[in-house]
């Protein structure tokens, strides 16, 4: 069963991405080499704090840490450690919410300093490819809609799209029905209505879609070792269209 919101339902969600949407930010402006990624996790928690909330990923399924920090190889769900960012890198953020009963999730991937040029098609094909999802996000369509967008566009670049993990509704649980995959066929799943609050989070690597998880029990790794992509929006499907409740406005304005 898809759990349809109300307006005001939606209004709390907004105000919920909102606020991880500048937490994204305000770590976007910390990042640089010699960075821990335990650092932004310590800043996450205190400006969620700061904003009246609560980190949503701290003790969800019994996470260790306010935020996800993959680099890398990591492709989603790495732990913050005592890992000093270096000049090439790339950070996944991920940052979760919860105030009055409803939940925010976004996540962004960050450059530290100067990248390699195929690191930087990658993010901006995946950053690409969740807007092109959004674009699919409207009353009438079908998850695969959105689906068959992201790794159509994806694909087309070169890169490949990681099947196990996936986008879900979102609402008074982190993870609410459907699931919204990044592969897929056009006018398959479940059809897209008033009310439906859904993120959608592409995760796409350079090599192979092969992965793993770390010995952690958490972290999610590329099997190649080649690095991996990951951008997620959340939207409400309002008056028929994409509502969209988070956003990268933050982050790149403030970036340089
Ligand atoms: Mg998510
Ligand atoms: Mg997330």
């Amino acid at each position: 069963m898809l759990k349809l919101k109300r307006a005001e339902e939606i209004e709390h969600l907004r105000e919920n991405n909102q606020i991880v949407s500048k937490t994204l930010a305000e770590l976007g402006r910390m990042i640089r080499p010699g960075v821990t990624t335990l650092q932004l996790d310590r800043r996450a928690d205190e400006f969620i704090r700061d904003h009246g909330a609560e980190p949503g990923f701290l003790g969800y399924g019994g996470f260790p840490n306010s935020i996800c920090t993959s680099v890398n190889d990591a492709v989603v769900h790495g732990i913050p450690s005592d890992y000093q960012l270096r000049e090439g890198d790339i950070i996944s953020i991920d940052v979760g919410t919860i105030k009055d009963g409803f939940y925010g999730d976004s996540a962004y991937t960050f450059t530290v300093g100067e990248v390699d040029e195929q690191v930087s098609s990658l993010l901006e094909a995946t950053r690409e490819s969740l807007f092109k999802g959004i674009d699919q996000a409207m009353a009438g369509n079908r998850v695969g809609d959105i689906s068959w967008a992201v790794q159509d566009h994806a694909e087309r670049a070169g890169f490949s799209v990681v099947r196990e993990m996936v986008g879900h509704g979102l609402g008074s649980n982190m993870h609410e029905s459907p699931e919204i995959p990044n592969y897929g066929k056009r006018g398959k799943g479940p059809q897209l209505k008033e009310g439906l609050v859904i993120c959608i989070e592409p995760m796409i690597n350079m090599g192979s879609r092969s992965i793993k998880q770390d010995r952690d029990g958490w972290t999610i790794r590329t099997m190649d070792g080649k690095p991996s992509a990951h951008f997620e929006l959340a939207l409400a499907i309002r008056n028929g269209e994409a509502d969209i409740l988070s956003t990268f406005d933050y982050i790149e304005q403030s970036s340089t």
